[in-house]
Order: structure tokens, then C-alpha cells, then sequence
């Protein structure tokens, strides 16, 4: 039933409808590979999970990722095809393959490319109905990046992932990866209440560095990633200073002093957009991405645009399509399942197979 390949040495046991593995991603999950699905004749993606059981972090994130992948189901979030293990009895039970749709790249990837604004708006109207979906099951991502958002040539768009649990765990044990965090809205960064529009943050992050090709906000770390966003929005009001505790205070006035924001205009040339020789709307759609890009980049999550209003802006409205932006909710997830403090075993085996998620799939 089962077939083991070495892919980059990384070692995949997969069913055997599954030949021709090569290599198209690692993130801090698991490495990724293409496959041919001999029995449906498609493409598809497996994600080999790295050590899904290997602490109790890695096992309750392993059972969220899980429980969030079966209850979405939306066209702009990835959907799971299958899900298997080779190992044969619950005491065995170590590694995990998921199966989903294949897309062709990153949104990484795709950043480097010169996208007119079609394509641009197309890409950020997706991203906005992804979420909205997201958020309608009680879900806010709060770690968008452009690694784990796949794309397809025909422009169509896929979160790849379901963000931070409500309770983290600790990043640096989960992964040798290094996190990044250029996306992350400052309530984030600053530990502080979030709400919808946290997520409206990264996504004028990953707009803003679509028309400029590179990161917005590098921060060496977490007080460079202040000096950044400081040195081209400014220097936020004093109610917004004081929550951010004394020493970034003080470190922030003393390095920035009251410094203004620069103007959207100079922070997003023209220069920088589809250039309008040969169609008269560019320049119309060029003021309203810059427009776009002052409502959802702003410190102030009480003074930034809310993904039900973005959707609405005239940049991204003509793709609005009730089916996509308006579907019924899925099944609200159980915050419950982020709190709970269970050994290993209990995540592995009881929660895993007895809610019967997988009941198809597992030893
Ligand atoms: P992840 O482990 O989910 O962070 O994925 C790591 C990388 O693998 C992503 O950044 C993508 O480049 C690639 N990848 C993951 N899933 C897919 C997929 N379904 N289709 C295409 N590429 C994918």
C-alpha cells in the first residue's frame, strides 16, 4: 500500500497512488512535495509534517492545523485532498502526510513579478475574501506572509495556513526556521487585544511590497522593526506610544523624535505602478492602490480599514462577487482546543480518533 522515496533527504512514505515526487517547498511545518495522483490523474501537493508528535507544541498545533483544514472550505483557502500515515498502530503513530491541491508558487515568487494592476487588485480582493472567510469561523490569522499564500498562473489565490493559535507556544522551539515578522500588525508585535483588522495589516504589508518588490518593514528585530515603520508612517500619536511600554517609548522618541509620515505618494511613486501608455485607467487605479495602501497601513487598529470595508474600496470592488465574499460560514472552531492542556498521547491518539476527523485515514 505504501512506497518509500527519498526526496532531497528527506525520506516520504506515500501510498502508492502517489509517484513522482519532486520537491517544491519547505516551511516550518514539513517539506512539500508535487505528486501525480494516479487515481485522479491530477497533481497534487504532500506535506510531510516534521515530527507532528514530537512535543506537546508540536502535537496541539499538529491537531489545530488539522481541525482548521477540514472545517474551511472556501476558494481562497487550501484544501485537503487526503490525509495519511504509514504507521500501523497508535504507539507508532509519528509521521503525518497531508495531501491538498497543487498550486504553482508562493506568493514570494510572484512578488518579483511586474503585475499589472488586474492582476494586483485580483490578487488582494482574494486575499481579502480568504480572510473575511477565515474570520467568519472565528479565525484571525495575525501571521499572513507571503510564503504561505500559493498562487496559480491563472492568477487565482490560496492562504496556505491558519495563523497563530490564540495561545502560542513558544516559536523557538517549534522550528529551526527563523520566524518572520515583517507582516505582523503592531497589536501583534505588542501583545496587545487584536481584532479583524489585524490581519488587514499584513495584507498592506504584502501589497505594499508587490509594487515595490521589496519588504516594507525589515526589521533586524523587534526594535528595528519599529525604526522602519516609524521612519516611513511616523512617529504615531501619543496615545499610541503609551501602550507600547516604556523602554520602546523612550527608545522610539529618542531615535525618531516627532517625525512625520512620509506621504503615500512618495512612499509608492508612480514610478513604481503600471505605467498608463497604453491604458488611460491606469493612473485612476494607481491613486486607488495608493489609496488603499494608506487605509490598511495605519499603526492604529482603530483608525485602519476592516476587511468587510476594504472589499468595498474602489480598488478591489470590481471582483466583488457575493459567492465568493458571502458564503455561509464553516463550522465555528473550537477555541477551546488552543487551552487545553493535553499530554502527547491524548492529542495523537484520543482527540485525533475519537472526534473522528480522519476516520478514514488513520492506523
Ligand atoms: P508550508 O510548510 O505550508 O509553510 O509550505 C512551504 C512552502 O511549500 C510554501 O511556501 C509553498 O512554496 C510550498 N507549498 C506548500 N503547499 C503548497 C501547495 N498546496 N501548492 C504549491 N506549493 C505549496
Amino acid at each position: 500500500m505504501f512506497r518509500t522515496e527519498i526526496v532531497s533527504d528527506t525520506t516520504f512514505t506515500v501510498l502508492k497512488r502517489y509517484e513522482d515526487l519532486k520537491v517544491i517547498g519547505a516551511g516550518s511545518q514539513g517539506i512539500v512535495c508535487a505528486a501525480d495522483d494516479t487515481k485522479t490523474g491530477n497533481r497534487v501537493a504532500i506535506k510531510k509534517l516534521s515530527r507532528p508528535f514530537q512535543n506537546v507544541t508540536h502535537a496541539k498545533r499538529t491537531f489545530r492545523e488539522l481541525v482548521l483544514m477540514l472545517i474551511m472550505k472556501h476558494k481562497n483557502t487550501i484544501r485537503l485532498l487526503n490525509l495519511f500515515t504509514p504507521n500501523r498502530s497508535l504507539e507508532e503513530f509519528s509521521e503525518l502526510y497531508l495531501v491538498m491541491e497543487l498550486m504553482d508558487a508562493n506568493l514570494c515568487q510572484v512578488i518579483n513579478l511586474e503585475l499589472d494592476h488586474d492582476r494586483m487588485s485580483y490578487l488582494i480582493y482574494q486575499l481579502l475574501c480568504g480572510l473575511k472567510y477565515l474570520h467568519s469561523a472565528g479565525i484571525l490569522h495575525r501571521d499572513l506572509k507571503p510564503s504561505n499564500i500559493v498562487v496559480k498562473s491563472d492568477c487565482t489565490l490560496k492562504i496556505l495556513d491558519f495563523g497563530l493559535a490564540r495561545i502560542t507556544g513558544n516559536e523557538f522551539m517549534m522550528t529551526p526556521y527563523v520566524v518572520t515578522r515583517y507582516y505582523r500588525a503592531p497589536e501583534v508585535v505588542l501583545g496587545l487585544g487584536y481584532q479583524e483588522n489585524v490581519d488587514v495589516w499584513s495584507v498592506g504589508c504584502i501589497m505594499g511590497e508587490m509594487i515595490r518588490g521589496t519588504v516594507l518593514f525589515p526589521g533586524d528585530d523587534h526594535l528595528d522593526q519599529w525604526n522602519k515603520i516609524i521612519q516611513q508612517l511616523g512617529t504615531p500619536p501619543d496615545d499610541f506610544l503609551d501602550k507600547l511600554g516604556h523602554s520602546t517609548r523612550n527608545y522610539i522618541l529618542s531615535q525618531h523624535g516627532n517625525r512625520a509620515g512620509l506621504p503615500f505618494k512618495v512612499l509608492f511613486p508612480d514610478s513604481l505602478f503600471p505605467n498608463g501608455s497604453e491604458d488611460d485607467d491606469d493612473d485612476n487605479y494607481t491613486n486607488q492602490a495608493r489609496d488603499l495602501l494608506s487605509k490598511m497601513l495605519i499603526m492604529d487598529a482603530s483608525k485602519r480599514t476592516s476587511v468587510v470595508d476594504a472589499l468595498q474600496h474602489p480598488y478591489v470592488r470590481q471582483w466583488y462577487d457575493a459567492s465568493e465574499c458571502e458564503v455561509p460560514p464553516p463550522t465555528r472552531y473550537d477555541h477551546t482546543i488552543d487551552d487545553a492542556k493535553y499530554p502527547v498521547e491524548k492529542w495523537k491518539g484520543k482527540d485525533l480518533h475519537q472526534e473522528k476527523l480522519f476516520l478514514d485515514f488513520c492506523p
